[in-house]
């Protein structure tokens, strides 16, 4: 266990629609360490099971502070939009031009079970939108305007 395979936008796993978590047991926290690992070691924002393989409802944020460990989540509000660009560490060196909420709240449980609620704006929230759509097997690439050009990667900065 430790740092876990990324799976590609090929692989079949990521275009399945993920179950809810029913057990907040040692198999889960394994996942979820493992998960942490695995999102530090490739500098993503956020992370979700399927890409690592488990068709499970948990994702991974990273909002600045802490990396939220977020089971069975679901978008409880969302406010106003932003259109920017979006990459997934399953769609390596490719980004999308995206519209995605200017806001998100969402609700999840935490690793022993417990529900909570944490709102963001901006990368947070496109970063919510994002991770919650793997769970139901959607890559930013169904939703996305277009791809971006390398000239337009460039003047991001
Ligand atoms: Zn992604």
């Amino acid at each position: 266990m430790g740092i876990r395979k990324i799976l590609t936008v090929d692989e079949p796993a990521l275009h399945k629609t993920c179950r809810p978590v029913e057990n907040f047991d040692k198999k889960l926290h394994s996942l979820l360490d493992d998960m942490r690992q695995t999102l530090i070691d490739s500098e993503g924002v956020g992370l979700a099971a399927p890409q690592v393989g488990i068709l499970r409802r948990v994702v991974l944020v990273d909002t600045g502070e802490e990396i939220l460990e977020l089971v069975n989540p679901t978008l409880l509000e969302t406010d106003g939009e932003q259109t920017g660009a979006e990459g997934c560490l399953s769609v390596p060196g490719k980004y999308g031009l995206v519209k995605r909420p200017y806001y998100a709240k969402v609700r999840a449980q935490d690793r022993n079970g417990q529900w909570y609620e944490y709102e963001g704006e901006e990368l947070i929230a496109r970063c919510f939108c994002h991770e919650l759509d793997h769970l139901d097997g959607i890559i930013y690439t169904e939703v996305m305007e277009r791809y971006l050009t390398e000239e337009e990667l460039m003047g991001e900065d």
